[in-house]
């Protein structure tokens, strides 16, 4: 019976820049878990948003391109 990780080795958040454990894959991109949830947490209203929507715009040109 072999337990199988899904989230396999981690890799460089694309948001924070560090290297996580835990996080997606998206596409050749990964993104941790604390990022994930602070996207998704953050309000539209927060300075931070837009450099959060830039990140991730970045992840989609990468994988478009
Ligand atoms: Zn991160």
């Amino acid at each position: 019976m072999e337990e199988r990780n899904c989230n396999e080795t981690g890799g460089t958040c694309i948001v924070c820049s560090q290297q996580k454990e835990l996080g997606i894959r998206i596409f050749q991109s990964f993104l941790c878990t604390e990022c994930e949830r602070e996207i998704v947490q953050t309000d539209a209203q927060d300075e931070k948003y837009p450099y959060y929507i830039d990140r991730m715009k970045q992840i989609w040109m990468s994988a478009i391109s």
